[in-house]
């Protein structure tokens, strides 16, 4: 550790940037008080008026600069959590590692902190330099400095509508560059998961990685294999729903970064067909985001595993297993495999066994049957993924659009449409994935696939 510290040193020496903290007016920073959250601006005011300093604080402030909506608001304060909680009266304090406060407003969380000191010598890590508790409380600049990139080291002061910017932050979000503050190899060591933040933020902001944060990439993508695995879901899921899903995968590809992710997506991008049903996955996830609808992690996680389920499942088929027993056993072996790397925690889980377990049961339209089906709670969300497979042609796409219409239709409608159907000779040829045959017209009028209309859940 001391020779990161003689090199963190040496590195402000050379640093021609570092200079001391600017005051940015709004002129330049261009934030407009009307898209904060009031609720964070009230946090703030209230922490301001009892004499501490208090700042929203991170990827709001980069948002609001670039013009993008801001997920949620973060302030930062020099008040301890005790102090911050006494002067809220929904708020409570959270955190093992960092103890920080949830002041809550109704739907939503401001996420208070107080100012943290950056990584020292007295800082526990792991074999691997890996940071694992950092509980020390610091000033202002100190808290500027742990953060990971200048850009997200933004302090805004709604009441001056200045932003305090000790990194040259401004400067770089101008110029969309993500540059780590200090020196890139230590930080990304203290924190592995920096490596994926950098790309996910490069992508997001349509800018680059600053070559010096760049440079140490490949060599140290495999720490990312230490990173607990409940951590990495957390990163992973941010990553498939920021908007830019399949950029950030090509882009984590191309860094060497994408193995320690999720290792059965390699598996898959390479097979017939693979990279095309998860862009077709990714692509609908980002038009959602983007159009500010929700996004279900199940749903998507159903997604990126399904080539890989279906193909085991094929595999056992083959060998005489039958149709939902052997989907089963896919799907078992595929999560267990996934979960040494990347813990899908067991609530998305079961939703994703939901989803799989629910489509060759939409082979066989059995009016009896069906009722059950509706009334199984990740029914529309396996019908929104019936979509997904019709529109790779994994299955027929008219079927695809009357399980659909069933979906969207209302008690009434829905006893019509079974009435029909039973009205119709038997089909379907049992459980097993689907050759790609054009069925008979069956059901209510065509409607074209709405490809907004993904997951509920
Ligand atoms: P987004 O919410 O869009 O993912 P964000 O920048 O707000 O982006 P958060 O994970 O919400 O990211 O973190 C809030 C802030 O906390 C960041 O802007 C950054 O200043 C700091 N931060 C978060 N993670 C790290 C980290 N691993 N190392 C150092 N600082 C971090
Ligand atoms: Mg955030």
């Amino acid at each position: 550790m001391i020779t990161d510290t003689i090199k963190r040193f040496v590195g402000q020496l050379f640093n021609p940037k570092k200079q001391g903290v600017q005051h940015i007016g709004r002129e330049k920073h261009g934030i407009d008080r009307r898209n904060v959250s009031r609720h964070a601006i009230k946090v703030c005011e209230v922490l301001q008026h009892e004499g501490y300093q208090a700042y929203i604080v991170g990827g709001a402030v980069r948002d609001l600069i670039v013009g993008l909506e801001p997920k949620d608001f973060d302030v930062a304060t020099n008040a301890t959590p005790e102090q911050v909680r006494a002067l809220f009266r929904r708020a409570r304090i959270i955190g093992r590692r960092f103890q920080l406060v949830h002041v809550v407003f109704g739907q939503e969380i401001i996420e208070t902190s107080t100012f943290r000191a950056p990584a020292s010598e007295t800082q526990s890590t792991d074999d691997h330099g890996r940071i694992l508790r950092d509980n020390e409380f610091g000033t202002h600049e100190q808290d500027a400095v742990r953060r990971d990139f200048t850009i997200n080291a933004l302090y805004y002061d709604p009441t001056s509508e200045q932003v305090i910017d000790y990194h040259q932050g401004v400067d770089d979000l101008k110029k969309r560059v993500v540059r780590m503050i200090g020196d890139p190899a230590t930080r990304y060591r203290e924190d592995p998961v920096r490596m994926l933040r950098a790309v996910r933020f490069a992508v997001k902001l349509n800018g680059t990685i600053d070559p010096a944060s760049k440079e140490p990439l490949l060599s140290m993508a495999g720490l990312i294999e230490n990173v607990p695995s409940s951590r990495l879901f957390d990163e992973m899921l941010k990553l498939l729903t920021c908007g830019h899903a399949m950029d950030c995968l090509q882009q984590l590809r191309q860094d060497g970064l994408h193995h320690g992710m999720l290792p059965l997506l390699d598996v898959v991008l390479e097979q017939p067909g693979g990279e095309e049903f998860i862009e077709l996955a990714l692509d609908r996830t980002d038009h959602r985001v983007r159009s500010g609808k929700t996004v279900s992690p199940s749903f998507l996680f159903a997604a990126l595993l399904w080539q890989e389920v279906d193909l085991q499942w094929k595999k056992l088929i083959k060998q005489g297993e039958t149709g939902i027993p052997g989907l089963m056993q896919a799907a078992d072996a595929v999560l267990e495999k996934q979960t040494k790397t990347l813990a899908i925690q067991k609530r998305f889980s079961s939703d994703m066994r939901e989803i799989w377990f629910m489509q060759p049961r939409f082979d066989k339209r059995l009016p009896k049957s069906i009722w059950r089906m509706l009334e199984q709670p990740r029914f529309r969300a396996a019908v929104d993924f019936l979509q997904l497979r019709a529109a790779a042609g994994q299955f027929d796409s008219v079927l695809a659009q009357w399980w659909m219409d069933l979906a969207n239709a209302d008690d009434d409608t829905r006893a019509t449409m079974l009435d029909d159907l039973s009205k119709l000779p038997r089909e379907g040829s049992g459980t097993g994935p689907r050759p790609r045959t054009r069925k008979r017209r069956t059901g209510p009028p065509r409607v074209p696939v709405d490809h907004g209309n993904a997951p509920t859940i």
